[in-house]
């Protein structure tokens, strides 16, 4: 790090006061020449120095530690007269911030779902907050609420392939909704979830719904005393935040056993749901939920067979494709999410695998129908049979993101899209293959999409796990645990590389773990050396940490 970051209200360099003239000249765009070439200049810095700073330095983040962080970002007052220039504000965000930061568009960061994003993307968003539309409105956003509604239209097609009349019917239809924008997957899991919810609890005699009646009197009405979701291991956190907020409660997210390739064990589904729909368990199944990409490891649930249980028992089929959903786009890849055209309703990032800038989720609904369960309108805003994008939508005042992904659609085509997820699946195999051979690792999943786990194991650990002895084969992978942990942290903190790292249940015990370093390959930038790179970084950790080891036997 060169210094510290200064978000302190120390003295200010030059001493301003707030003033009206100045103040108004803030909200005029630059009117002279020397105001647009400092504008120029500004938007230049960005660009070129900010993006520079990030493609020259491949390291993840700096040597700094948080606790020096803490200290520098320590200081609670808000400047009684205005402190810095913008010129100076954007040098020391590039000079101080940005390298305690962590460069995520580094192709040796390859541990999260958050990568480098395609220049482009940055005077898209820039656009969004020059117009400054809320799309929440027609009546502040006009032209813009309609291309958000082409887009989901352009996304639900993706999905959904439905007959070109079908979208000539509702692409524009102001009395039906084929999804909604949100600011991220946790969002549109919940909205699908809610809809679910809802429906689950409709009208019945004397009982209005439960969005209106709450939850203890819809399980009167509806004559049961809990209601779940059903969802496999695998599943994202958000499922299980989204029960505690709709009131259902999180111990009634029902975690389905996985099977040996990480996907939903549809034996147990099935079994969990003659479980639930006998008439003595006095239970609602709200949905039922297929991962299209899991999270922690790329895997894609058998949604045909998933879907053929939800029709036979009339249950909401959500598809969780927060990650996986843009694998739609490739040609050669798409078929592995076949099956998601049957889900009631699908989960897509936009900030993941559409390679946006952070804040964009979306969630599609088959039945264009049903998101009216939702509705909520006002009287200055969101009124009936208005084109207004608020009226069902978690959020209310929201920015037209959408606006960046109609334009990137453009800009990529579908097959600049397919050739970026090629990529990832390929590579990913690639590097499976590469940890196969190699003798002090184990993979422990194979990439199905473009994520991947594995870990390290020595080969004396390898053999002494290979045993009939349960209580050996734990203490050997707690051991391992330990080597892991160790390994992934060493790796970040030397601030080179970066993968992330989770843990499975243990198959011999449920109270234990199994620690695995975790990979997501998405950037278009890292290729197999750099895999190797990082592999070889790993072998030196353990080499200088932890090569005199022996299993515990
Ligand atoms: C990322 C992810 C989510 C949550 O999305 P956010 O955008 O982080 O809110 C949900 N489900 C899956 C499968 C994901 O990968």
């Amino acid at each position: 790090m060169k210094r510290a970051p200064r978000y302190t209200a120390a003295l200010p360099e030059q001493s301003f006061t707030a003033d009206w003239t100045s103040l108004m000249r803030t909200f005029i765009k630059p009117d002279s020449d020397t105001c647009r070439s400092a504008m120029m200049k500004y938007m230049e810095q960005i660009i070129f120095e900010l993006h520079d700073f990030l493609s020259r330095n491949v390291g993840i983040t700096s040597q700094t530690s948080l606790k020096e962080l803490a200290t520098a970002f320590s200081d609670t007052r808000i400047p009684d007269q205005p402190e810095q220039k913008l010129s100076r504000v954007i040098k020391e965000i590039i000079d101080d911030l940005a390298p305690n930061a962590v460069n995520v568009a580094s192709p040796y960061f390859v541990g999260h779902m958050t990568s480098a994003i395609p220049f482009f993307m940055l005077p898209l968003k820039v656009i969004v907050t020059a117009l400054n539309q809320n799309v929440v409105k027609l009546e502040t956003s006009k032209a813009v609420s309609l291309l958000e509604r082409q887009t989901l239209a352009r996304i639900h097609r993706l999905i959904y392939e439905k007959p070109a009349d079908f979208y000539a019917t509702h692409a524009q239809n102001t009395a039906t909704t084929l999804g909604g924008f949100t600011d991220g997957g946790t969002a549109a899991n919940m909205t699908a979830l809610w809809v679910a919810r809802n429906r689950a609890f409709g009208p019945v005699n004397g009982f209005d719904g439960i969005e209106a009646e709450g939850l203890i009197r819809a399980y009167a009405a509806h004559d049961v005393d809990r209601s779940v979701i059903l969802v496999s291991r695998r599943g994202h956190y958000s499922l299980r935040k989204i029960p505690g907020i709709l009131g259902i409660g999180n111990k009634n997210v029902i975690p389905i056993a996985v099977d040996a390739h990480n996907r939903t064990d549809v034996a147990e589904m099935e079994r969990a749901i003659e479980t639930y729909t006998t008439p003595s368990a006095r239970t609602k199944i709200i949905a039922v939920i297929g991962i299209a990409g899991s999270t922690e490891t790329g895997c894609v649930d058998d949604l045909h067979r998933l879907a053929d249980i939800c029709q036979a028992h009339d249950i909401h089929f959500h598809v969780d494709a927060a990650w996986g959903g843009p694998t739609l786009m490739s040609d050669t890849y798409a078929h592995l999410l076949s099956g998601v055209e049957r889900a009631d309703s699908v989960t897509i990032d936009g900030h993941k695998q559409f390679y946006m800038p952070m804040g964009c989720g979306m969630v599609m609904f088959r039945n264009p129908e049903h998101m009216n369960a939702i509705a909520y309108h006002a009287n200055y805003v969101n009124r009936r049979g208005s084109v207004d994008l608020g009226i069902k939508s978690i959020a209310g005042s929201r920015e037209a993101n959408s606006l960046i992904l109609a334009s990137a659609l453009n800009i990529m085509g579908r097959k600049g899209y397919g050739l970026l997820i090629d990529h990832g699946i390929e590579l990913a195999r690639e590097f499976a293959d590469l940890i196969r051979a190699h003798a002090l690792f184990e993979l422990t999943s194979a990439p199905e999409l473009n994520i991947l786990t594995y870990r390290v194991c020595p080969p004396a650990f390898k053999a002494a796990l290979d045993t009939d002895d349960a209580d050996q084969r734990i203490a050997v992978d707690r051991m391992l645990n330990e080597i892991n942990r160790n390994i992934q942290r060493i790796q970040r903190e030397n601030g080179k590389s970066f993968v992330s790292r989770t843990a499975f249940q243990h198959p011999d015990a449920p109270d234990e773990k199994r620690v695995v370093l975790r990979s997501v390959l998405m950037n278009p930038m890292t290729d197999i050396q750099i895999l190797k790179t990082v592999l070889d970084e790993q072998v030196a950790i353990f080499n200088a940490h932890f090569s005199g080891i022996t299993p515990p036997v």
